[in-house]
């Protein structure tokens, strides 16, 4: 089965020209597949019509099963659910930003768990009615990340390369079946950007092999997880993404591994 589907995609913005022109696009389970092109070519829209914070203006995009043999239906299209269908169907899409998106007032651990409960209590101590399991998951999944030892420091404490670690583990303690990754080390420097792109790479590995958690999208659970990547620094895409996509002026114009993209694209 595949984690996403996108079935001749286009977008045209009122008053302006087509941002996504008739794309295409298959992405198994396991893959870490990096958007790449110039400003203005498209990447945002096409992550951003995958949740449907922007509305296609027609096509289609199917989400896969939601773990390896669940029941039918096999896939689900994103692009026809209402409101309700919608919402559950984003608990199953993890997104991680450019800027990190955290609540800097909250501790590292509320932050991730915000992820699993997917909004922010306003209300006081909601953590130490979280439930146990959740709160061991989200702490081994912090472990992971080497952040296990911060999960109680708040958020604003940490340097740019650990927040984002936060917001990696904020989105895997979503249980997400697809990680939308917009300009993740756009505000990092090169050497956390590589190691952030390497982290990446690898929980998404993990997480399509299984080991005794049994449980969640996170390393070792065994269940399928894809991510799309939208980054502009061609090298780091090259460096780390298992197969590159390029899009110019709303079309793609590459889909193929990293080591066979010309210069010009
Ligand atoms: P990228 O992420 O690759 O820089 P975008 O998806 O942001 O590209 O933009 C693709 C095209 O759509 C650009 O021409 C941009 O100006 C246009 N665009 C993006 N967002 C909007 C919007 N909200 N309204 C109108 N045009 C938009
Ligand atoms: P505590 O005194 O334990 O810190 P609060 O006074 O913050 O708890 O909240 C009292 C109760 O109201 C809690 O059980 C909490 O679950 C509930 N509550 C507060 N705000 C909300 C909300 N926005 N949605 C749902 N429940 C809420």
């Amino acid at each position: 089965p595949l984690a996403l589907r996108l079935v001749r995609l286009s977008k045209r913005y009122p008053a302006g020209d087509l941002a996504l022109s008739d794309v295409s696009l298959s992405v198994p389970p396991g893959q870490v597949l990096g958007l790449i092109g110039p400003s203005g070519a498209g990447k945002s829209t096409l992550i951003r019509c995958i949740n449907r914070l922007v509305e296609p203006t027609s096509g289609q995009v199917f989400l896969g099963p939601a773990r390896p043999g669940s029941p039918a239906p096999d896939e689900i299209e994103l692009s026809a659910l209402g409101r309700r269908g919608l919402r559950r169907a984003r608990r199953r899409i993890g997104m991680i930003f450019q800027e990190f998106a955290l609540v800097e007032r909250l501790t590292v651990m509320e932050n991730v768990l915000s992820g699993r409960l997917g909004y922010v209590p306003f209300w006081r101590s909601w953590l130490r009615r979280f439930p146990p399991a959740d709160i061991a998951n989200a702490y081994r999944l912090l472990d992971r990340v080497g952040l296990a030892e911060h999960a109680d420091k708040r958020a604003d404490a940490l340097s740019g390369g650990q927040r984002q670690r936060v917001g990696i583990t904020r989105a895997l303690a979503q249980e997400p079946d697809l990680l939308l990754v917009d300009e993740p080390t756009a505000s990092l420097d090169p050497k956390t950007s590589r190691q952030i792109m390497r982290l990446l790479r690898e929980v998404c590995a993990e997480a399509n092999r299984a080991d005794d958690t049994g449980r969640g999208s996170g390393p070792g659970s065994g269940r399928g997880l894809a991510a799309i990547v939208n980054i502009h620094d061609v090298a780091l895409a090259q460096q780390f993404m298992m197969r590159i996509v390029g899009l110019r002026a709303g079309r793609i114009v590459y889909d193929g591994p990293p080591d066979g993209l010309s210069p010009e694209v």
